[in-house]
Parts: C-alpha cells; structure tokens; sequence
C-alpha cells in the first residue's frame, strides 16, 4: 500500500510546477481508466478492435508519463495527451459507442476540457479549433450516414451509458478540482507563513537597528565626556603658555581633538536621524552672522591649503529669518569644508541668494563651487548614501567618514527643501541647496562685511568679553575636570565660582548661598540634573530668586534639547563647553549690573 502511494506521490511531488503535477493526475487518471475500460469490454466482450486502439492509447499516455518525467518536459507530454484523447480515442469511441445517441457528447466535452489543462500557450487555441472542426464532422457524418455508426443495444443502455459517462466525468474533473485548491490553499498558506516571518524578520531588524542606535548614541555620549577634558584642558595651555613648543603641540592636540569631536558629531547625528529622533528647530536668526561665521570659519581652513574662498551674496537677502540655524550651519560648514578637503588649488565659490516663495517665505539657496578633484559619474549617484566615500583610492588620505554629505542631504530633507550636485572630475564641483525659509524681516542684509567681527578664535587670540567680579555661579557636576575646565574658561572674566560634585550637595549650597547662575549637569549618578533641578525649583529661596538654572550636556539622546527647556531649564549648552559659548550665557542671565563688558576690537 505505501509502494502505491509513494508511486502516485512521486508524480506530485511539492518540486514540480502545478502545470507538470496535473499533466501527470491526468495521464495517471487516463491510464487507469483505459486500464479499467479494457478489462471491463473485455468482460462484455466489446470486439478486439477496440482493445487495441484502448491499448495502444494506454501505451501512449505511458509514453507522455515518461517525456513528462523523465525527459522532464510536461508540455509535450500534454500535447501528445490531448492529441491522442482528442483525435484518436475520441473520434473512434464516436463510431464504437453510440455516436450523439449516447455519453459521448459529454466525453467529447471532457476531452476538449483536457486541452485547456494539460496544454500551455497557444497550441491550445490551435487544438480548439481543431475540434470544433472535428465535432462538426463527426456529427455531419452521423447525420449523413447514420449507419457508420455502432448504435447502443437498445435504450435502456443509452441511459446507463450517459450515467456513467456523467458519474465518470464528475469524478475526474472533481479530483483535478480539489487537487488544484488543494495546491491554492497550500500556497496560501505557504505565502501567509513567509509574511509572518517577514513581519518578524523586520522586528527583529528594527530592534537591531534601534540597539545600534543607542549604542552609537551612547557611545559617542562616552566619548564627548573625556574629549571635553582634552579641549578644554588644552584651550588653557594655548591661553597660558608662551613657549612656542608647547604652543605647537597644543595647537597639533586641539586640530586633533576637533576632528575628533566632529566624527562623533556625525555619528550622533546620523543615529539620530536614522531612529528618527532629530528634530528641526526653528528660530529666529540673523543670516548675516550665519554667513559671516560659516565663510570666516572656512577661509582660514582655505588660506592655511593656499585657496582663495569668494563670497557671493544677494545684498537684497532678508535680515531675520526664522528656520533651524544650527543645522543650518552645519550644512553650510559641510558644503565649505568638503570643498576645502578635496580641492588642491584654485578657487572656492560661497554663493547665498534667495527666491521669493509667498509673502513671507522664501527659498535659501546655499551653492558652493570648487575647483577640485571632483566626482566621477559612477560615484556622483551614490554620494548622498551613508558612509559612502568617492574615489576612496585618492581620497583615503583626506580624513572623513563619509557620513557628512548624507546627514546634510538628510537634514535639508528635513526641512522640505532640496540638494543637488553636479561635478566634473578634474574640473570641480558645484553643490546647490535650496532650504525653505519663513522671514521675519525684511530688511535686506547689505553689506555683510560691515557687520563683521572676527571670530574670538582660540589660542593666544583669546581675550574674554566680559568681567563680573561681584557675580557668583555654582557649578554641578559629578566629574571633576569638568569642574575644573569651566572654573579655568572662566578664570579671566572674574565670576566666582562655587563647585558641587553631585546633585545632594548642589542642593545644599544652593540653600546656603546666593547664586546668580546655576549651571547643572545632568548626567550624574544618584540624583541626576532633572531630579537635582525638580529638588531646587520647589525650594523657597528658588521661588524667590528665580535663579537661571542652565543644563550641561554632553547628551543630545532623544531630542534631549527640547526637553530641557521644557523641564523649566532657563538654557542648555552642550559638551564640550566652548568658552565662548559659555562666556555668551553668562553674558544673557547674569545680572545686568553685574556684568562689565569688554572692547575687544
Ligand atoms: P567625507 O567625510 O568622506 O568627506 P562626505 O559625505 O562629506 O564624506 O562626502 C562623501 C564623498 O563625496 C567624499 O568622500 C568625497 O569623495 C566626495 N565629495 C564630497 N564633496 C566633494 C567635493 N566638493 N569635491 C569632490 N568630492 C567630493
């Protein structure tokens, strides 16, 4: 018994198409049935003629079984199928079994049926045609000749003969039926089990992702703690030093420290963007001072590689516009700085104009031109991928990560607009963006360069902006050089300055003494800066006082910004603290009358 049913399962096993399985039930079917025909004429001793047309046929569907199988080509064993049930068996039963008066209508029906299964493409058309000419000719000649053909005995067995006929063939179309929703269902089911385990192979991913994620973000957290100490103890040897060794070295540590801490930046950046966490802020600024900041930053880098870097602007530019500065900078900086990086000699072109959009929207449009290697064809369509890098061969000795054009591209995204590029190698490049902007003044910019003032810059060019000798600021947190760096940056501005090594003593400080800033770290262990500034605000002397408590942070983990100044923080500055940024916050929440300002000029 299990010999019978692994022959059948043979011919429909799970790797043959759906096409070559029912070839092969119906050549099986067809075989089985002659078979039983045989045996069964044989006992009611139907003459020997129509033995051997049934054997031959048998013959011939084992024949079409092996091309099927062996020779593994189904569509001819369908066809020799068709054609022989069709021209051969079917027209000979005709004259044998009764003629119109009989089943065979019904089994000329079942046999122009077997085409449409067994036989694929166009030839089944051809064997349509065929029989509608040989139904017509087998009847014409019945009508014609009625004696060609073998009547049934009497009527009763017409009856029986058109209730088996019928039987049969619900029987045999019943099985293809079944067996082909059976093959339906099994596919669907197939198809829902592979979308299941798609549905759980993203999750997966997605979780993969979102660890990768964090994990970037944490570390590039870690790794911003230790690089502020290097910068801002270094910032002190470039402030206080005068051998010209030692100025070389420092100067070498803070080149160093700074590429540093724009690599982890981008990484910060791009694992934000990735888990979807970067926000665009929108507020007003000035675009004059964007555009002086970008364009003095770079002309340094520019001049210090032999490159004259022009600025082109629309002096008819509005004033105050209200849009994400910061990240705003940050593509324009890219922009500058990758023009810089890959170009050798020549000229760089920063070009700001502006289309009007509606009353108060315009169109920002940043463009920056080089002179340099440019990009080749094939790389210039992947340049805005993560970590995709042209020409890594010449390029390797110019650091990045290739992660800069991508989070600009990303970025501009953001904020609805547009990046383009075009470039040609060995003749330079020419990056446009187009960010829209709201205005809020219209006052054309004019001259750009009257307004300028140099950057404070690093180094022995430092000076401080102001003196608050009568000022007092606590300082909280749980690393010490931390401490230690903000005491130093603030050394010549003269405030006084109280250090806490954790939330609890902060608390108590702040209780004992007056301050008029309370700068507060919030990654600390114990009691963290929210939990220290919830303990502070609810004290009496904070609601009497209403001192400006400003968080520190080194974490920009989830739009943490934000959440500072929704908290109740006064500001926030990010880790590393630059002097300069410091120096700006004292300038706006210490007192007025505190404060004596500096002529830098
Ligand atoms: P990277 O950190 O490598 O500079 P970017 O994403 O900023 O990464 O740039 C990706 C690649 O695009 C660079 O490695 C460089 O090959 C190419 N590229 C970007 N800007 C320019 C340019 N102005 N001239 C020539 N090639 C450029």
């Amino acid at each position: 018994m299990k010999r019978i049913k692994n022959f059948f399962a043979y011919f429909i096993r799970e790797d043959l198409s759906t096409h070559h399985r029912l070839v092969n039930i119906m050549l099986l079917v067809g075989i089985i049935s002659l078979i039983v025909c045989i045996f069964f004429d044989f006992f009611i001793g139907t003459g020997l003629r129509t033995f051997w047309i049934m054997l031959l046929l048998v013959l011939a569907f084992a024949f079409s079984l092996y091309v099927a199988n062996v020779w593994n080509k189904p569509n001819v064993a369908g066809l020799i199928l068709a054609i022989s049930s069709n021209y051969f068996l079917m027209p000979f039963l005709f004259f044998a079994e009764g003629g119109k008066e009989s089943a065979m209508p019904v089994w000329l029906a079942l046999a122009g049926l077997f085409v449409w299964l067994c036989v694929e493409g166009w030839p089944v058309f051809v064997i349509y045609v065929g029989d509608i000419i040989l139904y017509i000719t087998l009847f014409m000649i019945e009508y014609n000749n009625p004696d060609m053909v073998q009547k049934m005995a009497d009527r009763k067995a017409e009856y029986v003969d058109y209730i088996f006929g019928i039987s049969a063939i619900i029987l045999i179309f019943g099985i293809i039926f079944k067996f082909q929703s059976r093959i339906y269902e099994k596919r669907r089911e197939e198809l829902e089990e592979k979308e299941r385990e798609l549905t759980r192979m993203n999750l997966d991913l997605e979780k993969a992702n979102e660890a990768k994620s964090i994990f970037l973000a944490r570390m590039s957290h870690e790794i911003r703690t230790p690089i502020n100490a290097i910068i801002g103890m270094n910032e002190m040897t470039l402030r206080e030093s005068s051998e010209e060794n030692i100025l070389n070295y420092a100067g070498s540590i803070e080149t160093a420290s700074n590429t540093l801490l724009s690599l982890i930046n981008d990484i910060l950046d791009f694992s934000k963007i990735e888990s979807g966490q970067m926000q665009i802020l929108p507020e007003e600024y000035e675009l004059n001072s964007l555009i002086n900041d970008c364009y003095s930053l770079l002309d340094m880098r520019a001049r210090g590689k032999g490159l004259r870097l022009k600025l082109e602007y629309n002096e008819k530019l509005p004033t105050v516009l209200l849009g994400d500065e910061v990240r705003i900078r940050q593509i324009v900086t890219n922009l500058l700085t990758n023009a810089v990086k890959y170009t050798d000699s020549g000229t760089i072109t920063f070009e700001v104009n502006y289309v009007k959009n509606e009353e108060d929207r315009i169109n920002l449009l940043i463009r920056v031109t080089d002179t340099g290697r440019g990009i080749s064809e094939e790389e210039i369509g992947g340049i805005f991928d993560s970590f995709s890098r042209a020409d890594e061969r010449h390029n390797r000795s110019i650091e990045g990560s290739g992660l800069g054009l991508a989070i600009t591209k990303q970025l501009i995204d953001l904020m609805g607009g547009s990046i383009s590029v075009r470039s040609k190698q060995g003749v330079g490049s020419e990056f446009t963006a187009v960010i829209p902007q709201k205005v809020v003044s219209q006052t054309p910019i004019g001259n750009v360069w009257k307004k300028f003032n140099a950057r404070s810059g690093t180094g022995q060019s430092y000076k401080e902006t102001f003196t608050a000798p009568d000022a007092r600021i606590l300082a909280v947190d749980d690393v010490m050089v931390n401490l230690q760096i903000i005491t130093l940056l603030l050394k010549k501005t003269e405030v006084a300055i109280d250090i806490a090594e954790s939330g609890r003593k902060a608390l108590e400080m702040y209780n004992d003494n007056h301050y008029d800033i309370v700068l507060l770290d919030h990654m600390m262990p114990e009691m963290d800066g929210i939990e220290t500034f919830d303990l502070m605000t609810k004290t009496e002397k904070y609601k009497k006082e209403h001192t400006p408590i400003i968080a520190l942070t080194a974490n920009a983990i989830q739009g943490a910004d934000k959440e500072y100044l929704a908290v109740g923080f006064a500001d926030y500055l990010t880790k590393p603290v630059q002097a300069k940024e410091l120096e700006h916050m004292l300038i706006k929440y210490l007192p007025k009358d505190l404060v004596t300002m500096k002529d830098n000029d």
